[in-house]
């Protein structure tokens, strides 16, 4: 393949069976003059169908996708595949190792660093790589995500709203396919340069998803995030283990696509919820407060919503600061 990347690897992207490795992103440390950093990659691949580009770890605090990735790699074999899987467990690993959203090498935010640059920090020449060699490869991404250590979430596989009805309804089947209780369309409040948004751009069948948080990380959301991944992959033939069976119940099909729908802290603070994930929000109603720290005898500042619907996200530690989103309010969604 050609490339321009200053990223290397030994993989060879059209051979069959299974190949386990690392992408070396160039480094030039006081440690170490010549080095190169290691991001782990793996290809399972057996004849034609296709190409499957699979990611976690892009925001280092989110393990529910590094977990079931990793897995996924030691347990299927070429047999088991029909077409290719490019799977890589932990995309921004210096920020999987570290636990934090962010890589400590650059302080960067992977999900806004795309399409990325040649010659970048560490996290744009990952993600230079990933678009300029892998995305063109790839039918499918999928691109695992949580709400880590800021957000908890309702589990959904999401998607943005597309121009291109064709390719986003094609999209909402494949995300029905997991069987997770949502497909959540979702908007950017906080900036671009997402790999979704860049996959979805190149018009690939783009997901992503939301599988709780980390206070939720457990048997629960791991078998789902697990069970819908082979699901999905079972419907697009690629998984030939065992016949694709249509989850049941279907996943509601919810949507915030209203800045208003993403509500921010206006003050520092505590936030107290009034309300559980999932209870009905009218506009208006008290979502919660937010109890100073610096005033603790103060009135607590009310949060308000400003759009109706059910509850589907909420942050994820009580303690909060100003402008952070501490509530996504989500409501039914039709195709058209
Ligand atoms: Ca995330």
């Amino acid at each position: 393949m050609a490339t321009d990347s200053l990223v290397s690897t030994d993989i060879d992207y059209t051979q069959d069976g299974k190949q386990v490795s690392v992408l070396r992103v160039p480094q030039s440390l006081n440690t170490a003059g010549w080095a190169n950093y290691f991001i782990p990659i793996a290809v399972i691949q057996n004849g034609s169908g296709p190409t499957v580009l699979l990611s976690g770890g892009n925001h280092g605090d989110e393990y529910e996708g590094q977990v079931t990735l990793l897995n996924l790699v030691r347990e299927l074999q070429p047999e088991q595949v029909q077409g290719r899987l490019i799977i890589l467990p932990m995309l921004n690993r210096p920020a999987c190792v570290a636990g934090t959203r962010l890589s400590p090498l650059d302080g960067r935010n992977m999900n806004r660093a795309f399409p990325g640059q040649r010659n970048d920090t560490i996290t744009g020449m990952i993600a230079h790589y990933v678009s300029s060699v892998l995305l063109p490869l790839a039918d499918i991404v999928v691109d695992i995500h949580s709400g880590g250590r800021t957000l908890q979430f309702t589990p959904s596989v999401n998607m943005h709203e597309l121009a291109n009805k064709t390719q986003m309804n094609e999209m909402v089947r494949a995300a029905t396919a997991w069987g997770a209780p949502y497909v959540f369309i979702y908007a950017d409040v906080a900036g671009e340069g997402l790999l979704p948004s860049y996959a979805e751009s190149l018009g690939k069948i783009t997901l992503g998803t939301e599988l709780g948080s980390a206070p939720q990380f457990g048997v629960d959301m791991l078998g789902l995030a697990d069970r819908g991944l082979k699901n999905m992959l079972r419907m697009y033939g690629v998984l030939t283990d065992s016949p694709y069976a249509p989850p049941i119940p279907a996943p509601q099909l919810v949507a915030a696509t209203d800045s208003a729908d993403y509500v921010m802290a206006s003050v520092s603070g505590i936030f107290e919820p009034f309300l559980e994930m999932g209870d009905p929000v009218e506009p208006g109603q008290k979502l919660g407060q937010i109890h100073s720290t610096e005033l603790p005898f103060a009135a607590p500042v009310p949060v308000l919503a400003q759009t109706g619907g059910i509850l589907f996200g909420r942050c994820g530690f009580p303690l909060t600061h100003q402008g952070a989103c501490i509530a996504t309010i989500v409501r039914p969604y039709t195709l058209t």
